[in-house]
């Protein structure tokens, strides 16, 4: 349900408006620039003050520090990954609004779907194994989950294996997937372009597994393991799992 006209009726008495760099925060919040006439800063990782903020361009390879005008609200979409997350014990207060406005007709919430896993989600996980498109194929990549359960890992993929159909979209790392920032991030098949590597940025310990000993990834890795994922990913889960 798009709630920016509801937004929009309070932000007056407001100086910020905040939203996570989420598909939520990404559709809401332009709505609500919008509707104030002004321009929205995303994907902010660093505050500098109350109105200058460091956001990443081309992929993550520059930052750019950008000054909202101190004239109107700084509508703004947040990177959560560039963030620990909050203590539990230490919530903002919350008020709650009411609001007679009728929400835009256009688009309607019909229903919420999402694909039951048991695993932990992508998003906020300590530990994301991933799969690229050396992996091969669906069935291949059950080597991976086998190899995420033994360690209650997360899984993600590259694009390229969402592309060839081998997993679905949602669980894409990069710059047009999900950006996450786990402890340990195991990269296996995985090359290491620049729009993957984006989507990996902040996390802790980055571990890849590559037969190219020249592959991009073992530029970023802090372990790397140069061979075939065929016979290594088996190896590890065994050792893993005893
Ligand atoms: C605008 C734009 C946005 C993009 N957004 C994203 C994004 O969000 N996320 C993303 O991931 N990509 C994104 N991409 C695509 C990105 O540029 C790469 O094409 C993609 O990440 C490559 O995926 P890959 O590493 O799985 O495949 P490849 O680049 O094909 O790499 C496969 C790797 O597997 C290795 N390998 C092969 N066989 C084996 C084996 N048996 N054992 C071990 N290693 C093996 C190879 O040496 C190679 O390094 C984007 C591109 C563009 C232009």
């Amino acid at each position: 349900v798009n709630i920016a006209p509801q937004v929009f009726k309070l932000a007056n008495e407001y100086t910020h408006i905040l939203g996570p760099s989420t598909t939520f925060g990404k559709d809401l919040m332009p709505h609500i620039a919008a509707l104030l006439g002004v321009n929205q800063i995303s994907d902010i990782m660093k505050v500098l003050n109350s109105h200058q903020f460091q956001r990443p361009i081309y992929a993550g390879n520059a930052i750019l520090t950008v000054e909202a005008s101190k004239n109107h609200v700084v509508v703004a979409t947040v990177r959560t990954a560039s963030y620990k997350a909050a203590k539990e014990n230490n919530q903002a207060t919350i008020e709650v609004f009411t609001s007679n406005i009728k929400p835009p007709n256009h688009t309607r919430f019909i229903k919420h779907s999402s694909g039951s896993s048991d695993r932990p989600d992508l998003q906020t996980a300590n530990i994301v194994v991933s799969g690229g498109r050396a992996v091969g194929s669906s069935e291949n990549f059950e080597m991976i989950y086998k190899l995420a359960d033994v360690i209650s890992a997360a899984t993600g993929a590259s694009r390229a294996a969402v592309d060839a159909g081998y997993v679905p979209n949602e669980m894409q790392v990069g710059q047009t997937g999900k950006i996450i920032a786990p402890d340990l991030y195991i990269a296996i098949g995985i090359s290491g372009a620049i729009q993957h590597i984006t989507g990996i940025k902040d996390a802790g310990t980055i571990v890849a597994i590559n037969k190219d000993e020249d592959a991009p990834i073992f530029e970023v890795a802090d372990i790397g393991l140069v061979g075939d994922l065929f016979k290594i990913v088996p190896e590890l889960h065994e050792l893993l799992n005893s």
